[in-house]
Protein backbone atom coordinates (compact mmCIF):
# COMPACT_ATOMS: atom_id res chain seq x y z
CA UNK A 1 0.00 0.00 0.00
CA UNK A 2 0.95 3.70 -0.96
CA UNK A 3 1.10 6.20 1.33
CA UNK A 4 1.29 9.82 0.25
CA UNK A 5 2.66 11.94 2.30
CA UNK A 6 1.91 15.30 2.45
CA UNK A 7 0.71 17.93 4.84
CA UNK A 8 -3.25 17.98 3.99
CA UNK A 9 -5.92 17.08 5.89
CA UNK A 10 -6.43 13.09 6.82
CA UNK A 11 -9.55 11.77 5.37
CA UNK A 12 -10.08 8.78 7.49
CA UNK A 13 -13.80 7.64 6.24
CA UNK A 14 -12.40 8.05 2.46
CA UNK A 15 -10.42 5.41 0.70
CA UNK A 16 -10.41 8.04 -2.18
CA UNK A 17 -7.37 10.14 -2.83
CA UNK A 18 -7.80 13.55 -2.36
CA UNK A 19 -7.70 15.43 -5.40
CA UNK A 20 -5.06 18.20 -6.27
CA UNK A 21 -6.46 19.15 -9.44
CA UNK A 22 -9.16 21.90 -9.49
CA UNK A 23 -12.32 20.64 -10.33
CA UNK A 24 -12.92 23.96 -12.49
CA UNK A 25 -9.51 24.23 -14.80
CA UNK A 26 -8.53 20.72 -14.33
CA UNK A 27 -4.40 21.75 -13.53
CA UNK A 28 -2.95 20.46 -10.25
CA UNK A 29 -3.14 22.58 -7.24
CA UNK A 30 0.21 24.86 -6.69
CA UNK A 31 0.35 26.09 -2.88
CA UNK A 32 2.53 28.55 -4.17
CA UNK A 33 1.63 30.26 -6.81
CA UNK A 34 -2.17 29.49 -7.13
CA UNK A 35 -3.75 28.44 -3.94
CA UNK A 36 -7.07 27.39 -3.46
CA UNK A 37 -10.28 25.82 -1.25
CA UNK A 38 -11.33 22.90 -0.82
CA UNK A 39 -14.90 21.64 -0.67
CA UNK A 40 -15.93 20.40 2.70
CA UNK A 41 -18.59 18.11 0.94
CA UNK A 42 -16.31 16.03 -2.25
CA UNK A 43 -13.42 17.28 -1.23
CA UNK A 44 -12.29 18.81 -4.53
CA UNK A 45 -9.89 21.60 -4.84
CA UNK A 46 -10.79 24.55 -6.56
CA UNK A 47 -7.81 27.39 -7.64
CA UNK A 48 -8.81 30.64 -5.90
CA UNK A 49 -8.50 32.11 -9.57
CA UNK A 50 -10.75 30.00 -10.76
CA UNK A 51 -13.75 30.47 -8.41
CA UNK A 52 -16.85 31.69 -9.94
CA UNK A 53 -16.86 34.65 -8.17
CA UNK A 54 -14.05 36.99 -8.84
CA UNK A 55 -12.13 36.06 -5.99
CA UNK A 56 -13.14 35.63 -2.35
CA UNK A 57 -15.30 37.88 -0.38
CA UNK A 58 -13.33 40.50 0.55
CA UNK A 59 -11.20 40.28 -2.37
CA UNK A 60 -7.84 39.66 -0.36
CA UNK A 61 -4.79 38.15 -2.01
CA UNK A 62 -4.31 34.42 -1.26
CA UNK A 63 -6.79 34.41 1.20
CA UNK A 64 -7.85 30.99 1.81
CA UNK A 65 -9.06 31.35 5.44
CA UNK A 66 -12.56 29.79 4.38
CA UNK A 67 -14.92 27.14 4.59
CA UNK A 68 -15.97 25.94 1.01
CA UNK A 69 -18.37 24.40 -0.80
CA UNK A 70 -18.62 23.92 -4.10
CA UNK A 71 -20.78 24.34 -7.06
CA UNK A 72 -21.54 20.93 -7.58
CA UNK A 73 -22.07 20.48 -4.19
CA UNK A 74 -24.23 23.82 -3.58
CA UNK A 75 -27.69 23.00 -2.71
CA UNK A 76 -28.36 26.42 -4.86
CA UNK A 77 -25.60 26.17 -7.33
CA UNK A 78 -23.58 29.17 -5.95
CA UNK A 79 -19.98 28.36 -4.28
CA UNK A 80 -20.69 28.89 -0.39
CA UNK A 81 -17.60 30.61 1.72
CA UNK A 82 -17.85 30.45 5.51
CA UNK A 83 -15.04 32.59 7.31
CA UNK A 84 -13.01 30.22 9.54
CA UNK A 85 -12.72 31.57 12.92
CA UNK A 86 -9.44 33.86 12.52
CA UNK A 87 -6.38 33.23 14.74
CA UNK A 88 -4.31 36.03 14.94
CA UNK A 89 -1.42 34.87 12.94
CA UNK A 90 -3.56 34.27 10.19
CA UNK A 91 -4.54 37.54 10.30
CA UNK A 92 -1.21 39.07 10.33
CA UNK A 93 -0.13 36.34 7.68
CA UNK A 94 -2.84 37.39 5.69
CA UNK A 95 -2.27 41.13 6.12
CA UNK A 96 1.11 40.76 5.68
CA UNK A 97 0.94 39.51 2.25
CA UNK A 98 -1.87 41.47 1.11
CA UNK A 99 0.45 44.41 1.60
CA UNK A 100 3.38 43.06 -0.16
CA UNK A 101 1.26 42.14 -3.16
CA UNK A 102 -1.07 45.27 -2.81
CA UNK A 103 0.81 47.83 -1.66
CA UNK A 104 4.46 47.29 -3.25
CA UNK A 105 6.37 49.96 -3.12
CA UNK A 106 5.57 51.72 0.03
CA UNK A 107 7.19 49.02 1.97
CA UNK A 108 10.75 49.12 3.72
CA UNK A 109 13.00 47.00 2.13
CA UNK A 110 9.14 44.72 2.85
CA UNK A 111 9.42 45.60 6.41
CA UNK A 112 6.36 47.61 6.89
CA UNK A 113 5.26 49.74 9.40
CA UNK A 114 3.53 48.41 12.36
CA UNK A 115 0.68 51.25 13.30
CA UNK A 116 0.72 52.75 9.84
CA UNK A 117 -0.08 49.92 7.59
CA UNK A 118 -0.85 47.08 9.91
CA UNK A 119 -2.95 48.72 12.18
CA UNK A 120 -4.57 50.47 9.61
CA UNK A 121 -5.28 47.64 7.13
CA UNK A 122 -6.94 45.54 10.15
CA UNK A 123 -8.94 48.46 11.16
CA UNK A 124 -10.39 49.13 7.36
CA UNK A 125 -11.33 45.39 7.35
CA UNK A 126 -11.85 43.95 10.85
CA UNK A 127 -15.65 43.16 9.82
CA UNK A 128 -13.95 41.63 7.06
CA UNK A 129 -11.57 39.71 9.07
CA UNK A 130 -13.64 38.78 12.30
CA UNK A 131 -17.33 39.39 10.92
CA UNK A 132 -19.83 41.85 12.62
CA UNK A 133 -20.27 40.17 15.65
CA UNK A 134 -17.24 40.80 17.36
ZN1 LIG B 1 -8.22 25.97 -11.45
ZN1 LIG C 1 -17.90 19.92 -3.82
Amino acid sequence: MEVEVNNAVEFPDSDQKPSTFCKYCLNPENKQDNPGLRCEICNGFVHLTCLRRPGTPGDFACDVFFEFVCVECSDNKEEVFERKRFQWVNVLLLTLHHLSIQSYGISNNGFFHYKTHICSFIDRNWVLLFGTHL
